[in-house]
């Protein structure tokens, strides 16, 4: 299949997203004062630079295990029906639980992860979000703490993937279609 042209313009900057964590650290760390071992948990593949960087900002102990859920393909479309591609290595049960997600859009994705860790019992469950875009919401549900609100826009970078490329891009930019220009 061949692309269409395209190029990304940027949308928040390596900057003020680093600055952005470390704001949310201190939050979360407040949050979790009492929390022993926090059980921090990325979701594959999308969240793994924001976890990288979000873990290296919160000063108290952690550990970190990966959820893989099924994403849009190399489309740009939402598909409602969330799988379980990959689950957790550690249990969670009374643990104290920090979800990590890139981006909420229809907010599918979420709600299933959250319904299925809930089930396990953990002590406490939380969710942070880099990205938020909450125009585009279709389930009732927000994470705890949101990195930033963005338009309905499909963005890349920072992790995030459009057809497998630019997760390597320092910054997040929306993909702007050249013949939509
Ligand atoms: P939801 O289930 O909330 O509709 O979608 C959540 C997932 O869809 C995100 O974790 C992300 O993988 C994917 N997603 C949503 N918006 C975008 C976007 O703008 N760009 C990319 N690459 N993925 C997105």
């Amino acid at each position: 299949m061949t692309q269409r042209p395209y190029h990304i313009d940027q949308m928040i900057s390596a900057k003020a997203i680093a600055a952005r964590i470390e704001d949310l650290a201190l939050e979360i760390r407040k949050t979790y004062k009492d929390t022993d071992k926090l059980f921090v948990i990325g979701l594959l593949r999308g969240s793994f630079v924001f976890i990288a960087d979000l873990v290296r900002e919160l000063d108290m102990n952690v550990e970190v295990d990966f959820l893989e859920t099924s994403s849009y393909g190399s489309g740009t479309e939402s598909s409602r029906e969330v799988k379980i591609l990959k689950d957790l290595r550690g249990a969670i049960e009374g643990r104290d639980v920090l979800v990590v997600e890139d981006i909420v859009d229809t907010g599918y994705t979420l709600k299933a992860v959250l319904s299925l860790l809930n089930s396990r019992k953990p002590r406490k469950l939380e969710t942070i979000a880099l990205l938020d875009k909450p125009s585009r919401r279709e389930v009732d549900l927000k994470a705890t703490w949101t990195g930033f609100e963005i338009p309905d826009a499909f963005v890349v970078g920072y992790g995030i993937d459009f057809a497998q490329a630019n997760r390597n891009l320092p910054y997040i930019g929306s993909v702007v279609f050249e013949d939509e220009e």
